[in-house]
Protein backbone atom coordinates (compact mmCIF):
# COMPACT_ATOMS: atom_id res chain seq x y z
CA UNK A 1 0.00 0.00 0.00
CA UNK A 2 1.08 3.22 -0.47
CA UNK A 3 2.87 5.18 2.46
CA UNK A 4 3.55 8.65 0.93
CA UNK A 5 1.92 10.95 -1.65
CA UNK A 6 3.85 13.76 -1.90
CA UNK A 7 1.18 15.25 -3.82
CA UNK A 8 1.74 19.00 -5.10
CA UNK A 9 -1.61 20.15 -6.54
CA UNK A 10 -0.37 23.67 -7.91
CA UNK A 11 0.43 22.08 -10.44
CA UNK A 12 -2.58 20.57 -11.60
CA UNK A 13 -2.47 23.74 -14.02
CA UNK A 14 -0.88 21.30 -16.52
CA UNK A 15 -3.90 20.24 -17.75
CA UNK A 16 -5.69 17.30 -18.88
CA UNK A 17 -2.95 14.05 -19.52
CA UNK A 18 -4.25 10.50 -20.78
CA UNK A 19 -2.12 7.56 -20.58
CA UNK A 20 -3.14 4.86 -22.73
CA UNK A 21 -2.07 1.62 -21.35
CA UNK A 22 -2.04 -0.04 -18.26
CA UNK A 23 0.97 -2.03 -18.67
CA UNK A 24 4.48 -1.55 -16.43
CA UNK A 25 5.30 1.79 -18.75
CA UNK A 26 1.56 3.15 -18.48
CA UNK A 27 1.26 2.42 -14.68
CA UNK A 28 4.98 4.25 -13.71
CA UNK A 29 3.72 7.32 -15.90
CA UNK A 30 0.29 7.75 -14.20
CA UNK A 31 1.89 7.26 -10.98
CA UNK A 32 4.52 9.91 -11.51
CA UNK A 33 2.50 12.05 -13.28
CA UNK A 34 -0.22 12.10 -10.52
CA UNK A 35 1.79 12.75 -7.69
CA UNK A 36 3.50 15.48 -9.27
CA UNK A 37 0.14 16.92 -9.14
CA UNK A 38 -1.07 16.57 -12.86
CA UNK A 39 -4.76 15.53 -13.73
CA UNK A 40 -4.74 12.12 -15.13
CA UNK A 41 -6.60 9.82 -16.70
CA UNK A 42 -5.37 5.93 -17.88
CA UNK A 43 -7.24 3.77 -19.84
CA UNK A 44 -6.62 0.41 -20.58
CA UNK A 45 -8.67 -2.18 -22.47
CA UNK A 46 -7.91 -5.23 -20.87
CA UNK A 47 -7.13 -5.06 -17.69
CA UNK A 48 -6.67 -8.65 -17.35
CA UNK A 49 -5.17 -9.87 -20.57
CA UNK A 50 -2.39 -12.15 -20.28
CA UNK A 51 -0.82 -11.34 -23.65
CA UNK A 52 0.28 -8.22 -22.71
CA UNK A 53 4.25 -7.82 -22.44
CA UNK A 54 4.09 -7.03 -19.18
CA UNK A 55 1.80 -10.04 -17.84
CA UNK A 56 4.03 -12.32 -19.63
CA UNK A 57 7.02 -10.96 -18.34
CA UNK A 58 9.91 -12.74 -16.44
CA UNK A 59 10.63 -9.36 -14.61
CA UNK A 60 14.72 -9.55 -14.30
CA UNK A 61 15.46 -6.64 -12.75
CA UNK A 62 19.47 -5.51 -12.90
CA UNK A 63 22.58 -5.11 -14.74
CA UNK A 64 23.85 -8.31 -15.42
CA UNK A 65 21.43 -9.45 -18.75
CA UNK A 66 23.39 -7.42 -20.51
CA UNK A 67 27.30 -7.08 -21.03
CA UNK A 68 28.59 -3.42 -21.36
CA UNK A 69 30.46 -4.07 -24.67
CA UNK A 70 26.73 -5.20 -26.14
CA UNK A 71 25.90 -1.27 -25.67
CA UNK A 72 27.71 1.00 -23.47
CA UNK A 73 24.73 3.82 -23.00
CA UNK A 74 22.10 1.18 -22.45
CA UNK A 75 23.96 -0.49 -20.16
CA UNK A 76 24.41 2.71 -17.97
CA UNK A 77 20.72 3.51 -18.46
CA UNK A 78 19.82 0.06 -16.77
CA UNK A 79 22.43 0.60 -13.70
CA UNK A 80 20.59 4.42 -13.40
CA UNK A 81 17.29 2.57 -13.50
CA UNK A 82 18.14 0.77 -10.97
CA UNK A 83 18.02 3.71 -8.32
CA UNK A 84 14.56 4.55 -9.09
CA UNK A 85 13.30 0.87 -7.59
CA UNK A 86 14.55 2.29 -3.98
CA UNK A 87 12.27 4.95 -4.23
CA UNK A 88 9.72 3.33 -5.43
CA UNK A 89 9.75 1.11 -2.45
CA UNK A 90 10.25 3.86 -0.09
CA UNK A 91 7.10 5.66 -1.64
CA UNK A 92 4.61 2.41 -1.93
CA UNK A 93 6.27 -0.08 0.67
CA UNK A 94 7.66 -3.33 -0.24
CA UNK A 95 7.72 -4.59 -3.70
CA UNK A 96 6.48 -7.56 -5.04
CA UNK A 97 9.97 -9.26 -4.97
CA UNK A 98 9.95 -13.37 -5.94
CA UNK A 99 13.94 -13.55 -5.46
CA UNK A 100 16.97 -11.42 -4.48
CA UNK A 101 20.40 -11.82 -6.08
CA UNK A 102 21.23 -13.89 -9.54
CA UNK A 103 23.51 -16.59 -10.66
CA UNK A 104 24.82 -16.39 -13.90
CA UNK A 105 27.27 -18.87 -15.86
CA UNK A 106 28.12 -19.46 -19.08
CA UNK A 107 28.90 -22.46 -21.57
CA UNK A 108 32.59 -22.10 -20.40
CA UNK A 109 34.41 -21.04 -17.37
CA UNK A 110 36.21 -18.74 -19.52
CA UNK A 111 33.08 -17.44 -20.78
CA UNK A 112 31.73 -16.61 -17.13
CA UNK A 113 35.35 -15.06 -16.28
CA UNK A 114 34.71 -12.82 -18.90
CA UNK A 115 31.40 -11.58 -18.24
CA UNK A 116 32.97 -11.21 -14.42
CA UNK A 117 35.67 -9.25 -15.43
CA UNK A 118 33.35 -6.59 -17.84
CA UNK A 119 30.96 -6.17 -15.57
CA UNK A 120 33.54 -5.20 -12.76
CA UNK A 121 35.29 -3.08 -14.73
CA UNK A 122 31.73 -1.42 -15.23
CA UNK A 123 31.51 -0.53 -11.78
CA UNK A 124 28.59 -3.52 -10.56
CA UNK A 125 29.07 -5.62 -7.77
CA UNK A 126 29.57 -9.13 -9.77
CA UNK A 127 31.56 -11.25 -7.72
CA UNK A 128 33.07 -14.43 -8.63
CA UNK A 129 31.63 -17.81 -7.11
CA UNK A 130 33.40 -21.48 -6.56
CA UNK A 131 31.82 -24.64 -7.27
CA UNK A 132 31.80 -25.17 -3.13
CA UNK A 133 30.31 -21.19 -2.74
CA UNK A 134 27.53 -21.54 -5.29
CA UNK A 135 26.22 -24.76 -3.88
CA UNK A 136 25.98 -23.35 -0.67
CA UNK A 137 23.74 -20.21 -1.81
CA UNK A 138 21.48 -22.18 -3.80
CA UNK A 139 21.39 -25.98 -2.39
CA UNK A 140 18.91 -26.49 -5.32
CA UNK A 141 21.63 -27.13 -8.22
CA UNK A 142 22.63 -30.24 -8.73
CA UNK A 143 26.02 -29.93 -10.24
CA UNK A 144 26.82 -26.51 -9.84
CA UNK A 145 29.62 -24.99 -12.69
CA UNK A 146 33.12 -24.40 -11.13
CA UNK A 147 32.80 -21.28 -11.47
CA UNK A 148 29.48 -18.88 -11.50
CA UNK A 149 28.93 -14.68 -11.38
CA UNK A 150 26.84 -13.77 -8.50
CA UNK A 151 25.02 -10.52 -8.86
CA UNK A 152 23.66 -9.21 -5.19
CA UNK A 153 21.95 -6.28 -6.70
CA UNK A 154 19.74 -7.80 -9.47
CA UNK A 155 16.23 -8.85 -8.66
CA UNK A 156 13.01 -10.58 -9.68
CA UNK A 157 10.07 -9.08 -9.45
CA UNK A 158 6.41 -9.95 -10.27
CA UNK A 159 5.96 -7.83 -13.06
CA UNK A 160 1.67 -7.56 -13.16
CA UNK A 161 1.81 -7.01 -9.09
CA UNK A 162 4.32 -4.32 -9.78
CA UNK A 163 2.22 -2.28 -12.19
CA UNK A 164 -0.91 -2.69 -9.88
CA UNK A 165 1.08 -1.41 -7.05
CA UNK A 166 1.95 1.37 -8.96
CA UNK A 167 -1.54 2.07 -10.58
CA UNK A 168 -3.12 1.59 -6.88
CA UNK A 169 -0.59 4.51 -6.07
CA UNK A 170 -1.70 6.18 -8.72
CA UNK A 171 -5.11 6.12 -7.88
CA UNK A 172 -4.65 7.44 -4.43
CA UNK A 173 -3.01 10.13 -5.87
CA UNK A 174 -5.75 10.94 -7.64
CA UNK A 175 -5.84 9.10 -10.98
CA UNK A 176 -8.37 7.92 -12.80
CA UNK A 177 -8.44 4.83 -14.28
CA UNK A 178 -11.31 3.61 -17.10
CA UNK A 179 -11.36 0.47 -18.95
CA UNK A 180 -12.06 1.23 -22.78
CA UNK A 181 -10.18 1.47 -25.89
CA UNK A 182 -8.52 4.02 -27.32
CA UNK A 183 -9.09 4.33 -30.97
CA UNK A 184 -7.57 7.32 -32.29
CA UNK A 185 -6.66 10.79 -31.13
CA UNK A 186 -8.04 14.11 -31.87
CA UNK A 187 -5.73 16.97 -33.00
CA UNK A 188 -6.71 20.37 -34.12
CA UNK A 189 -4.06 22.40 -36.09
CA UNK A 190 -0.90 21.22 -34.69
CA UNK A 191 -2.15 20.51 -31.22
CA UNK A 192 -3.24 17.35 -29.33
CA UNK A 193 -7.26 17.76 -27.83
CA UNK A 194 -8.20 14.50 -26.79
CA UNK A 195 -8.57 10.65 -27.78
CA UNK A 196 -11.76 8.85 -29.19
CA UNK A 197 -12.88 6.04 -26.55
CA UNK A 198 -15.03 3.80 -27.90
CA UNK A 199 -16.96 5.96 -30.08
CA UNK A 200 -17.04 8.67 -27.55
CA UNK A 201 -13.97 11.81 -27.88
CA UNK A 202 -12.23 12.45 -24.03
CA UNK A 203 -10.34 15.72 -23.84
CA UNK A 204 -6.84 15.95 -23.34
CA UNK A 205 -3.92 18.28 -23.61
CA UNK A 206 -1.54 15.84 -23.49
CA UNK A 207 -1.84 12.42 -24.83
CA UNK A 208 1.09 9.45 -23.45
CA UNK A 209 1.28 6.65 -25.52
CA UNK A 210 2.17 3.34 -23.32
CA UNK A 211 0.13 1.22 -24.81
CA UNK A 212 3.70 -0.85 -26.79
CA UNK A 213 3.26 -2.08 -30.14
CA UNK A 214 -0.26 -0.95 -30.67
CA UNK A 215 0.96 3.12 -30.18
CA UNK A 216 2.51 2.47 -33.81
CA UNK A 217 -1.40 2.28 -35.29
CA UNK A 218 -2.69 4.86 -32.71
CA UNK A 219 -0.07 8.13 -33.44
CA UNK A 220 -0.75 6.83 -37.25
CA UNK A 221 -4.30 8.37 -36.44
CA UNK A 222 -2.24 11.98 -36.77
CA UNK A 223 -0.07 10.95 -38.79
CA UNK A 224 3.13 10.28 -37.10
CA UNK A 225 5.04 7.21 -37.58
CA UNK A 226 6.62 6.01 -34.78
CA UNK A 227 9.59 3.55 -35.32
CA UNK A 228 8.73 0.91 -33.26
CA UNK A 229 8.32 -3.15 -33.87
CA UNK A 230 7.57 -6.10 -31.85
CA UNK A 231 9.40 -9.07 -31.08
CA UNK A 232 7.36 -11.79 -29.49
CA UNK A 233 9.22 -13.89 -26.31
CA UNK A 234 7.39 -17.01 -24.18
CA UNK A 235 6.49 -17.19 -21.02
CA UNK A 236 6.68 -20.92 -19.22
CA UNK A 237 5.28 -21.16 -15.66
CA UNK A 238 5.66 -24.55 -14.18
CA UNK A 239 4.25 -26.14 -10.77
CA UNK A 240 5.92 -26.48 -7.15
CA UNK A 241 7.69 -29.87 -7.25
CA UNK A 242 10.85 -27.95 -7.48
CA UNK A 243 9.51 -25.26 -4.81
CA UNK A 244 12.91 -24.07 -2.90
CA UNK A 245 15.10 -22.39 -5.44
CA UNK A 246 16.25 -19.37 -3.96
CA UNK A 247 17.38 -16.95 -6.53
CA UNK A 248 17.07 -16.21 -10.43
CA UNK A 249 19.70 -18.92 -12.30
CA UNK A 250 21.05 -17.88 -15.88
CA UNK A 251 22.35 -20.84 -16.92
CA UNK A 252 23.85 -20.87 -20.27
CA UNK A 253 20.57 -19.68 -22.47
CA UNK A 254 18.15 -20.87 -19.70
CA UNK A 255 16.71 -18.73 -17.18
CA UNK A 256 14.64 -19.46 -14.34
CA UNK A 257 13.43 -18.09 -11.26
CA UNK A 258 10.94 -18.66 -8.25
CA UNK A 259 7.34 -17.59 -8.87
CA UNK A 260 6.16 -15.33 -5.82
CA UNK A 261 3.22 -17.81 -5.68
CA UNK A 262 4.93 -20.78 -5.59
CA UNK A 263 6.49 -22.60 -8.64
CA UNK A 264 9.18 -21.63 -11.29
CA UNK A 265 8.62 -19.03 -14.34
CA UNK A 266 11.21 -19.28 -17.21
CA UNK A 267 11.99 -17.32 -19.98
CA UNK A 268 12.81 -18.44 -23.36
CA UNK A 269 12.85 -17.03 -27.29
CA UNK A 270 9.72 -17.74 -29.25
CA UNK A 271 10.48 -20.63 -31.53
CA UNK A 272 11.90 -20.62 -35.06
CA UNK A 273 8.97 -22.76 -36.78
CA UNK A 274 6.11 -20.05 -34.63
CA UNK A 275 3.31 -21.26 -32.32
CA UNK A 276 3.80 -25.36 -33.50
CA UNK A 277 6.95 -25.21 -31.63
CA UNK A 278 5.64 -24.56 -27.94
CA UNK A 279 5.13 -28.19 -26.88
CA UNK A 280 8.86 -28.58 -27.74
CA UNK A 281 9.60 -25.91 -26.57
CA UNK A 282 8.13 -25.89 -23.13
CA UNK A 283 9.08 -30.10 -22.94
CA UNK A 284 12.59 -28.76 -23.20
CA UNK A 285 12.48 -26.06 -20.95
CA UNK A 286 11.09 -28.58 -18.07
CA UNK A 287 14.22 -31.21 -18.73
CA UNK A 288 16.63 -28.38 -18.32
CA UNK A 289 14.54 -27.50 -15.39
CA UNK A 290 14.90 -30.91 -13.72
CA UNK A 291 18.35 -31.58 -15.04
CA UNK A 292 19.24 -28.54 -13.58
CA UNK A 293 18.00 -29.71 -10.41
CA UNK A 294 18.73 -33.28 -10.37
CA UNK A 295 15.27 -34.44 -10.05
CA UNK A 296 13.61 -37.39 -12.33
CA UNK A 297 11.26 -35.93 -13.92
CA UNK A 298 10.44 -32.71 -15.30
CA UNK A 299 7.95 -30.05 -13.14
CA UNK A 300 4.31 -29.59 -14.47
CA UNK A 301 3.72 -27.29 -16.86
CA UNK A 302 1.07 -24.71 -16.03
CA UNK A 303 1.22 -21.98 -18.78
CA UNK A 304 3.14 -21.14 -21.75
CA UNK A 305 2.60 -17.76 -23.13
CA UNK A 306 3.90 -15.93 -25.99
CA UNK A 307 3.84 -12.21 -25.90
CA UNK A 308 5.19 -9.09 -27.94
CA UNK A 309 7.99 -7.10 -26.27
CA UNK A 310 7.35 -3.55 -27.81
CA UNK A 311 10.91 -2.40 -29.36
CA UNK A 312 11.91 0.46 -30.62
CA UNK A 313 14.10 0.62 -34.19
CA UNK A 314 17.36 1.69 -32.67
CA UNK A 315 17.25 0.03 -29.55
CA UNK A 316 16.91 3.09 -27.40
CA UNK A 317 14.24 3.97 -25.41
CA UNK A 318 11.13 6.31 -27.18
CA UNK A 319 10.44 8.44 -24.58
CA UNK A 320 9.52 12.06 -25.72
CA UNK A 321 7.15 14.35 -27.25
CA UNK A 322 7.09 12.63 -30.73
CA UNK A 323 6.52 14.61 -34.39
CA UNK A 324 5.06 17.80 -35.07
CA UNK A 325 1.72 17.68 -33.45
CA UNK A 326 2.31 19.25 -29.76
CA UNK A 327 1.01 17.21 -26.55
CA UNK A 328 1.47 13.95 -28.14
CA UNK A 329 4.57 11.77 -25.81
CA UNK A 330 5.05 8.33 -26.59
CA UNK A 331 6.62 5.50 -23.59
CA UNK A 332 8.05 2.54 -25.55
CA UNK A 333 11.29 1.05 -24.46
CA UNK A 334 12.75 -2.38 -23.73
CA UNK A 335 13.46 -4.00 -21.22
CA UNK A 336 10.80 -2.34 -20.23
CA UNK A 337 9.88 -3.55 -16.56
CA UNK A 338 13.60 -2.31 -15.97
CA UNK A 339 13.37 0.80 -17.48
CA UNK A 340 9.82 1.77 -16.53
CA UNK A 341 10.11 3.34 -13.22
CA UNK A 342 12.92 6.03 -14.85
CA UNK A 343 10.93 6.54 -17.92
CA UNK A 344 8.13 7.12 -15.69
CA UNK A 345 9.66 9.76 -14.17
CA UNK A 346 11.15 11.72 -16.86
CA UNK A 347 7.96 11.45 -18.72
CA UNK A 348 6.44 13.10 -15.71
CA UNK A 349 8.71 16.03 -15.39
CA UNK A 350 8.88 16.54 -19.36
CA UNK A 351 4.85 16.83 -19.32
CA UNK A 352 4.68 19.16 -16.05
CA UNK A 353 7.70 21.29 -17.48
CA UNK A 354 6.50 21.77 -21.14
C1 LIG B 1 8.66 -13.49 -22.13
C2 LIG B 1 9.10 -12.09 -21.82
C3 LIG B 1 10.14 -11.89 -20.91
C4 LIG B 1 10.56 -10.59 -20.60
N1 LIG B 1 11.53 -10.44 -19.65
C5 LIG B 1 11.87 -9.19 -19.26
C6 LIG B 1 12.76 -9.01 -18.16
O1 LIG B 1 13.23 -9.98 -17.58
N2 LIG B 1 13.07 -7.73 -17.79
C7 LIG B 1 12.54 -6.63 -18.44
O2 LIG B 1 12.83 -5.51 -18.05
N3 LIG B 1 11.69 -6.79 -19.48
C8 LIG B 1 11.34 -8.02 -19.89
N4 LIG B 1 10.45 -8.19 -20.91
C9 LIG B 1 9.98 -7.00 -21.62
C10 LIG B 1 8.93 -6.26 -20.80
O3 LIG B 1 7.98 -7.17 -20.31
C11 LIG B 1 8.28 -5.20 -21.67
O4 LIG B 1 9.29 -4.32 -22.13
C12 LIG B 1 7.26 -4.38 -20.87
O5 LIG B 1 6.36 -5.21 -20.18
C13 LIG B 1 6.51 -3.47 -21.83
O6 LIG B 1 5.51 -2.84 -21.09
P1 LIG B 1 4.48 -1.85 -21.77
O7 LIG B 1 3.68 -1.25 -20.67
O8 LIG B 1 5.23 -0.94 -22.69
O9 LIG B 1 3.61 -2.78 -22.74
P2 LIG B 1 2.41 -3.79 -22.36
O10 LIG B 1 2.69 -4.54 -21.13
O11 LIG B 1 2.13 -4.60 -23.58
O12 LIG B 1 1.22 -2.83 -22.04
C14 LIG B 1 0.53 -2.12 -23.05
C15 LIG B 1 -0.89 -2.03 -22.57
O13 LIG B 1 -1.62 -1.20 -23.46
C16 LIG B 1 -2.93 -1.75 -23.60
N5 LIG B 1 -3.46 -1.25 -24.86
C17 LIG B 1 -3.00 -1.51 -26.13
N6 LIG B 1 -3.70 -0.80 -27.03
C18 LIG B 1 -4.60 -0.08 -26.33
C19 LIG B 1 -5.61 0.85 -26.73
N7 LIG B 1 -5.79 1.17 -28.01
N8 LIG B 1 -6.40 1.40 -25.77
C20 LIG B 1 -6.21 1.09 -24.45
N9 LIG B 1 -5.26 0.20 -24.04
C21 LIG B 1 -4.47 -0.36 -24.96
C22 LIG B 1 -2.70 -3.27 -23.59
O14 LIG B 1 -3.87 -3.97 -23.23
C23 LIG B 1 -1.59 -3.39 -22.55
O15 LIG B 1 -2.08 -3.64 -21.25
C24 LIG B 1 9.98 -9.47 -21.24
C25 LIG B 1 8.91 -9.67 -22.12
C26 LIG B 1 8.47 -10.95 -22.39
C27 LIG B 1 7.31 -11.15 -23.33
Amino acid sequence: MPTSLNHTPALRRKGKVIVVGGGIMGASAAWHLSKAGAAVTLIERAPNCLTTATASSFGWVGASASTPSENQAAFAERLKALEEFVSIERELGPLPIAARGALLWGSTDDETAAMITEHRAAGTRMERLAQSQIAEKEPMIANPPSLAAWAPGDFALEPTAFARQLLAGAQVAGAYVRQGTVEAIKAAGNRITGVVVEGQTLPADTVVLANGYSSRSLALTVGVDLPIYESPAVLLRFGTEADGLRHLICAHEMEVRPSLGGGLVSAADYPENGETGLPALAALTGQAIAHLFGIAAAPSLLSINAAQRPMTANGRPLCGYVGKIEGLYALIAHPGVILAPLLGRLCAEAVLSA
